[in-house]
């Protein structure tokens, strides 16, 4: 593993459909200062983390926090990097007043969300005037797209879980948290049977992992190693066995649909991707693994 991604909160000025952690103005949940601290220290020991990220939510609605986390970051020898929806861009010059500060701590990747669930069908974005600012003040910076769902008649490849010749959905929406419940009525499904296979995470040996402010250490939206409150994030990482894991165990096993089976979990009988039944499947099962199932906000339940 060589990334941590701070959450560095679930709020956000935005509440997209394609959401996959259910951000909104309402949502709980910011890291303070002395609990990135705290992750900062942990990731050292880990030994092989070299990479630091604050996404959110919106983690330019906590400037501060956000600047001196990434400076904390540089200072522990981590690459550091941040992901936005560039809110705050609102003309090339205010852009550059956000930047600026950035600039100090040799910032390695400023990610700028980009398409049509952010931006509508705005003439220029905020994104692309933030990156215009980024690319004068010499950060790295770039533009992250999200398609919007769209149905390819007759493009199912007959392998895998498509079968040939039937609708698929197409668009880069990963169907997770609000996705699936504001995009995912009217799309074609396909049995749940045909999803042995998560496609999108390595289980067994994550690359990376999402930490947020209540504890939770993310290997996919919403399904956690454990918690880094009452166990260093360190032991964690170094102790975490995907094969004895109650929810990563059966998908390892046999993907969403071996997830779904092994805890007699019957809900519909179509689904849109794997993910939507790894989701649904999940959300049943999340006051019998409330350690690795969480928090219910990132599955639309406020607590
Ligand atoms: S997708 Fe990004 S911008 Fe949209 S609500 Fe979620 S965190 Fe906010
Ligand atoms: S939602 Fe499930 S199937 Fe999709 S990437 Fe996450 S763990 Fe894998």
């Amino acid at each position: 593993m060589t990334g941590i991604h701070f959450l560095l909160t679930y709020r956000c000025n935005f509440e997209c459909d394609h959401c996959f952690l259910y951000c909104g103005p309402r949502a709980a949940g910011t890291f303070t200062l002395e609990q990135i601290r705290q992750v900062l220290a942990e990731a050292v020991k880990i030994g092989t983390i070299d990479t630091i990220y604050y996404e959110g939510g919106e983690p330019f609605l906590f400037y501060p926090l956000m600047v001196e986390g990434v400076r904390l970051a540089r200072a522990a020898g981590m690459q550091t990097g941040v992901v936005t929806n560039a809110y705050w861009a609102t003309a090339s010059e205010d852009a550059d007043l956000w930047l600026g500060p950035l600039c100090k701590h040799d910032l390695y990747d400023l990610s700028l969300s980009d398409d049509v669930f952010h931006s509508g069908d705005e003439k220029e974005t905020s994104a692309q005037r933030a990156l215009g600012s980024a690319r004068k003040l010499g950060l790295p910076a770039r533009t992250i797209c999200i398609e919007e769902p769209r149905v390819e008649e007759g493009s199912g490849s007959g392998t895998g879980s498509q079968e040939k010749g039937q609708p698929v959905v197409g668009g880069d929406v990963v169907f997770r948290g609000r996705a699936v419940d504001k995009l995912a009525g009217g799309l074609p499904r396909r049995p749940w049977k045909s999803f042995t296979e998560c496609k999108r995470e390595e289980l067994e040996d994550p690359g990376r992992v999402h930490v947020d402010s209540f504890g939770n250490v993310h290997i996919c939206q919403g399904l956690s190693m454990g918690n880094m409150w009452e166990r260093p994030l360190s032991e964690i990482v170094k102790g975490y066995d995907a094969k004895s894991h109650p929810i990563c165990g059966p998908l390892l096993r046999g993907g969403p649909a071996g997830l779904a089976e092994e805890y007699g979990v019957r809900l519909e009988e179509g689904y849109v991707d794997e993910c939507h039944l790894c989701y649904s499947v999940r959300r049943a099962l999340l006051d019998k693994f409330p350690k690795y199932l969480g928090p219910k906000q990132v599955y639309g339940i406020e607590e």
